[in-house]
């Protein structure tokens, strides 16, 4: 079956799927805190996700990132695991993986390790118990630190994806890079991104800028630039003190678009082959329509010839630089 190559030679590997927009917790940056759900009839099924899912590994998608809203609150979401593990064995998949706030790792990590998840990235902004329950509203600091344990007792690697928070991270940052490197997991900061109604928080309020985050690691430690690159907008540097990787994720401040071999699924079956643009393509439709496979193959197709050559994030231009949609319902 042919690659998906989009308009600007780049060739579509990678895919995000969200298989929930809930979550339970309600992060600042996130959510409000009366998030209105999607009804359960516009979530694809889990049988539509396989077929969805499978359409493209057939199309060469090697990696496959679970997200959401809080993937593993799903009901069944492991046989969605299970089931996608059959790629992993026929060796069209080289990569099954999660992103997760981690709150049901403990009873779920060890099923996720059998059905051949390697890695997991496990969203965690801090390790003080009460800013835990501030920043998530909902969250337990502790269950998801048993999670994370289970995690590695499960041999999965582990990492950590911190939100850039102004005050709250400038405050913590060296306890989480600390952390870290006494636990061996990987760390990544990300700088918030304009996504979504929020309710009443500010958006600028929260923005703390990677490029100051990065000036400040670097009073302490020795920073080398890490060529590693993933096709994706992260970037990394090597502390020559700890040997630790860090990992900055800036789509505000540097343009990536140009490697990104990416496109996202929302669990309504929306594909956004651009998270920093609003336009998507209806692959439910298709789904829903017919059993034909070809008939889902043409829309796939169709929709990554409209992938954009680059995002449109820009705080500066007022409300025409935003994304209305949640990040839980693209899936970040
Ligand atoms: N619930 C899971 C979790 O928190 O890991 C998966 C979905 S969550 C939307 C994925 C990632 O998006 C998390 O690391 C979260 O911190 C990040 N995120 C959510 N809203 C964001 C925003 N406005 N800007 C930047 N990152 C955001
Ligand atoms: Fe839920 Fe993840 Fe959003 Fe937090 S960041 S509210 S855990 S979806």
């Amino acid at each position: 079956m042919d690659a998906l190559v989009d308009p600007f030679g780049r060739t579509i590997r990678y895919l995000r799927v969200s298989v929930t927009d809930r979550c339970d917790f309600r992060c600042v940056y996130c959510m409000s805190e009366d998030m209105t759900f999607l009804p359960k009839s516009e979530i694809l099924t889990l049988e539509e996700l396989d077929r969805l899912c499978s359409a493209f590994v057939r199309h060469g998608v090697e990696k496959l990132r679970i997200t959401g809203g809080e993937p593993l609150v799903r009901r069944n979401i492991l046989s969605f695991f299970e089931a996608m593990g059959r790629h992993l064995r026929s060796g069209a998949l080289r990569e099954l993986t999660l992103t997760t706030n981690g709150s049901q790792l403990e009873r779920h990590a060890a099923d996720l390790a059998r059905v051949g998840v390697r890695r997991v990235n496990v969203s965690l902004d801090t390790l003080d118990p009460e800013r835990f329950r501030r920043l998530t509203r909902w969250g337990r600091l502790e269950q998801v630190l048993r999670g994370i344990e289970a995690a590695r007792e499960a041999g999965l690697r582990v990492k950590i994806n911190a939100v850039a928070l102004k005050g709250d991270t400038e405050e913590e940052m060296f306890d989480l890079v600390q952390w870290c490197a006494r636990e061996g997991h990987d760390l990544t900061f990300i700088e918030v991104m304009p996504m979504g109604d929020i309710g009443n928080e500010m958006r600028l309020d929260q923005f703390w800028s990677l490029r100051d985050l990065r000036a400040r690691l670097a009073e302490r430690y020795t920073l080398t630039d890490l060529a590693e690159r993933t096709g994706g907008p992260a970037r990394y540097v090597r502390l020559e003190e700890t040997g630790q990787k860090i990992g900055f994720i800036t789509p505000l401040s540097h343009n990536f678009c140009e490697s990104c071999n990416r496109v996202r699924l929302t669990c309504t079956g929306q594909l956004h082959t651009c998270l920093g643009q609003e336009g998507a393509s209806d692959l439910r439709a298709a789904l829903r329509e017919s059993g034909n496979e070809d008939l889902l193959d043409d829309a796939i197709r169709a929709a990554i010839r409209l992938k954009p050559k680059g995002h449109d994030f820009d705080y500066s231009r007022g409300v025409g630089g935003r994304i209305s949609r949640h990040m839980s319902h693209t899936g970040g």
